[in-house]
């Protein structure tokens, strides 16, 4: 395969076309809009990687297709969804002050919510008929979303709780492929999760991992750490 012209850069990640059309290279950078932490990028790719194998096996269909090299992955040409569609386990970050609850509730059933992606507009929460009027989806595609979200949901909460993480919420994209398949798309990586530690509350931001399992220095590692049995680097 090779790898042609860069076609997006993000705050995380580029992203390059390649000589097939139906296939795209994203690269993970070190940096994340301010400092770079070295080896960052690779440590996201494999996690990123490491999920969406996860979500597949689970029957949750994703753009992975393999990974390239250490911070590069191949994946599918999607036509993206552009919604930001956030799931909530416990109120933090923007839901606290919206609905007033405090910080830490545990919500009776996870919360979906629906961010438009707007750079102009700065994302603003939307429903689903702000989307169906926008036609940034069809209701069809959106009750598709929805059930891929709430199953990822099931998927990630235990298998970060076998960490000692709670998976307080986290933040998903979708897009279509040339056929119109629906398949989680972007990433998923401690970047776009908030993550407490399950005993003490703690908040685990990217860089720290009190728990060590197995030396791991960062959350990023610690998944890695489980699901590959250390032999991710
Ligand atoms: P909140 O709305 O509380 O600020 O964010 C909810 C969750 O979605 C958090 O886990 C946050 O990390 C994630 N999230 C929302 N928007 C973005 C985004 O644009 N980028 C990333 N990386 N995460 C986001």
């Amino acid at each position: 395969m090779e790898k042609k012209q860069l076609l997006y850069e993000g705050r995380a990640k580029q992203v390059y076309a390649t000589n097939d059309p139906e296939l795209l290279i994203a690269a993970y950078k070190d940096s994340r809009g301010t400092a770079a932490v070295p080896g960052r990028g690779a440590v996201n790719n494999r996690v990123s990687v490491c999920l969406m194998q996860m979500l597949e096996r689970e029957g949750v269909p994703t753009h992975f297709v393999e990974q390239l090299s250490d911070r590069e992955t191949v994946i599918r040409r999607a036509h993206m969804v552009p919604l930001k569609i956030v799931v909530r386990n416990v109120a933090a970050g923007s839901l606290c002050p919206r609905i007033g609850l405090p910080e830490g509730t545990r919500l009776h059933a996870a919360i979906l919510e629906y961010y438009y992606r707007s750079a102009s507009l700065g994302d603003p929460m939307i429903n689903r008929y702000h989307a169906f009027e926008l036609e940034l989806c069809t209701p069809e595609e959106l009750a598709v979303i929805d059930r891929y979200a709430f199953r990822i949901n099931d998927i990630l909460k235990p298998f970060l709780r076998g960490l000692g993480v709670d998976l307080i919420d986290f933040k998903l994209e979708f897009g279509r492929l040339s056929d119109g398949t629906i398949v989680l798309a972007d990433e998923i990586t401690p970047d776009t999760c908030r993550l407490w530690d399950a005993e003490t509350g703690e908040k685990l931001d990217r860089d720290r991992f009190r728990r060590d399992p197995g030396g791991a220095k960062d959350v990023s590692e610690a998944i890695l750490h489980r699901m590959t049995g250390g032999n991710f680097m």
